[in-house]
């Protein structure tokens, strides 16, 4: 449901807490279900009231949404903690007061298990809203950090995690009541489904990004009243390696050492590689500093294949004995290097 909650509720963005509680008592009354019954436009209208309500009695929820506008958000689904819908079968919202309001007094408090509130009110014979209100209700997703090695996240792994993840509920088969006397199941509070340690096997496909998500679906937390449980998103952190760097593209870099003799002469030199030995060609006379690329040596995903960059780092021999030194002259005047090349 995307709305504008203050437009829903009539109020401007400067609308004090007593306003929009004025406001939404005023309109829940008038579109109330109980007060129109069967009337589906109504029952919408007071749903959108209601989940108005939510956001802008809630000063961190007004707060967001304020911030982020209507689009951002209802729409962080993936990703973002994402805006829940208040509940409409009377869980973890403020009905309490409301009630009291609309309905002259008694409901004061509800509760999750029993839903009922003083003994002058009860949800359940709450008219023609009461057989409407249990509607399922996805459960919330949560996030796990998943902390990986930087070889690990290049090539892809399997894993192994042991958590509690929502199982349907034995007692009711996962209705979250009982389906003749309509009583909300002891066993799972009327979930439908109770959190249970499970050792969980997942393959983390090659090519996982630090920061990425993984999804699992149905591994969060329980729904409500037989609703489908909500989604495990598995946050990767990937360590630094000592060797390798990575881009955005899927290529890798890496710096490579090699002597004064094998940068003049040039050669072949063993380079560390992710999944198989790779070397690389240096040609007579490389210069310090220069970048080699080795194509399809980088991060390899089933939709693009990155490459390689190497730096070479040119190292002299310290400490010249005298004959070396001699020898070091002697090549100087067969080799000389341009003035204009060395500045
Ligand atoms: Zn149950």
């Amino acid at each position: 449901m995307r709305i504008d909650p203050y437009k829903t509720l009539g109020v401007d963005k400067k609308a004090s807490e007593a306003d929009i509680k004025k406001a939404y008592r005023k309109l829940a009354r008038k579109y109330h279900p109980d007060v129109n019954p069967g009337d589906k436009q109504a029952e919408e209208k007071f749903k959108e009231l209601s989940t108005a309500y939510d956001i802008l009695s809630d000063p961190n929820k007004k707060a967001e949404y304020d911030n982020l506008g209507q689009e951002a958000f209802f729409d962080r689904g993936f990703g973002g903690t994402g805006y829940q819908q208040p509940n409409f079968n009377m869980n973890d919202f403020p009905w309490g007061d409301i009630f009291a309001d609309l309905f002259g007094g008694g409901a004061k408090t509800t509760t999750r298990t029993g839903r009922r509130g003083s003994s002058t009110f009860s949800f359940d014979n709450f008219g023609g809203f009461g057989q409407q209100s249990f509607v399922p209700t996805k459960g919330q997703n949560r996030e796990h950090t998943l902390t990986l090695d930087f070889r690990d996240a290049v090539k892809g792994l399997d894993i192994t995690m042991k958590l509690d993840v929502p199982e349907p509920c034995s007692k009711c088969g996962g209705k979250g009541r009982n389906e003749k006397s309509g009583k909300v199941c002891s066993a799972c509070r009327g979930q439908g489904s109770v959190m249970k340690p499970e050792t969980i096997k997942t393959h983390i496909p090659a090519g996982v990004k630090d920061g990425q998500k993984i999804r699992l679906r149905g591994k969060g937390y329980p729904g409500q009243d037989g609703g489908a449980p909500g989604d495990l998103e598995l946050l990767v952190k990937v360590n630094p390696d000592s060797v390798f760097t990575r881009d955005n593209d899927g290529n890798l870099s890496m710096e490579k050492k090699i002597s004064l003799y094998l940068a003049l002469l040039g050669g072949k030199v063993e380079i560390p590689n992710i999944s198989d030995k790779a070397y690389l060609t240096i040609p007579p006379g490389t210069q310090n500093g220069a970048k080699f690329r080795l194509k399809g040596k980088g991060v390899v995903t089933d939709k693009k294949t990155g490459d390689l960059y190497v730096t070479v780092k040119v190292v002299l021999p310290a400490d010249l004995s005298p004959e070396a030194a001699e020898t070091v002259e002697k090549l100087q005047e067969l080799a000389p290097l341009p003035q204009e090349e060395i500045g």
